[in-house]
């Protein structure tokens, strides 16, 4: 079966009553080299468990299979479960369950994968949920080995920029805390059916297995980061004091001056270590 095949997609659509959702982010992958290519590279053992993300008709879903011990799919969409039975039918090593993956207890679902290997996400993911679906995953701090993400090109840019570069943003530095970003290869809207209006690549995240610095209070760290970017033209200590109402502007700029900084730097310089040392700073103002 060739679900790469336009001709083939429609049948099963019109076998199945299926139409594309839009309010469910339905591009379907029509290039089966991109898919392969997804499917290889998206882990670098085969002896475990894949989680997909919304398999659609199934199209990465069976080359995962192939070369996977088991896949577990989440799908949102009820319409397109009777459909994935067709076409997932001669695989025995997977599970495909009706649930939005914003809801589902992904750490229940699985514990009886992470018993068994090692446990790696892929998906190309819903583009209209893709950064609380990838947020989602991160703060589970469920043991994944990779999350291999099909999303839009810009936000592929914007997950491995570099600090102090324009697509530099909070969801960078707070990626950076759990994991190592590669981009992988991009996806011309020309494959997919129907095409999205962008451009897509693919994004590896090698998770730590253990994270090279720990801060002393997270919820400090992320609202670190989160105050940082809000105000983002501002310089960080003005920023700091907007998302930190309890901290003066001037016990800001003391703090800043006390991570190593210029008073007049702004957030976007800041690596997630240098955000680290800086909540810690914070963390102990507030704590004392
Ligand atoms: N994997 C297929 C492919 O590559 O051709 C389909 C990818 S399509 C971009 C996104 C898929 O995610 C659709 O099947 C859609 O129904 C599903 N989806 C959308 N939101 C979801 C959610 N919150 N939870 C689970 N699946 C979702």
């Amino acid at each position: 079966m060739n679900l790469c095949d336009a001709k083939t997609v429609k049948n099963i659509m019109t076998a199945y009553g299926l139409h594309f959702r839009k309010e469910f982010g339905q591009n379907f992958l029509t290039n089966k080299m991109v898919v392969e290519d997804i499917a290889d590279n998206c882990t670098d053992t085969a002896d475990g468990t894949i989680l997909e993300i919304g398999p659609g008709i199934g199209t990465l879903t069976r080359e995962l299979c192939l070369r996977h011990k088991n896949v577990v799919a989440l799908e949102i969409d009820k319409s397109l479960i009777p459909a994935l039975g067709y076409t997932l039918n001669d695989f025995d090593n997977v599970t495909v369950i009706n649930e939005d993956v914003m809801k589902a207890d992904i750490a229940t679902i699985l514990a009886p994968y992470f018993e068994e290997g090692p446990v790696s996400v892929c998906a190309n993911l819903p583009y209209y949920i893709t950064t609380p679906i990838l947020m989602k995953l991160l703060e589970s701090g469920l043991p994944f080995r990779y999350i291999t993400i099909m999303i839009q090109s810009e936000v592929a840019d914007r997950l491995v920029a570099k600090a102090g570069s324009s697509a530099y943003g909070a969801i960078t530095a707070v990626l950076n805390y759990y994991g190592e970003a590669e981009r992988l290869f991009t996806v011309s809207a020309g494959h997919f059916m129907p095409p999205p209006k962008v451009n897509s690549a693919v994004v590896r995240i090698k998770l730590y297995e253990e994270k090279p610095y720990q801060p002393q209070n997270e919820k400090i760290f992320f609202r670190t980061i989160k105050a940082a970017f809000e105000q983002r033209r501002k310089t960080l200590p003005n920023a700091l004091s907007s998302g930190f109402p309890e901290l003066s502007k001037e016990k800001c700029t003391a703090l800043v001056e006390l991570a190593g900084h210029r008073p007049d730097i702004r957030g976007e310089r800041l690596s997630a270590k240098e955000f680290l040392t800086l909540a810690d700073l914070i963390t102990k103002e507030i704590e004392a």
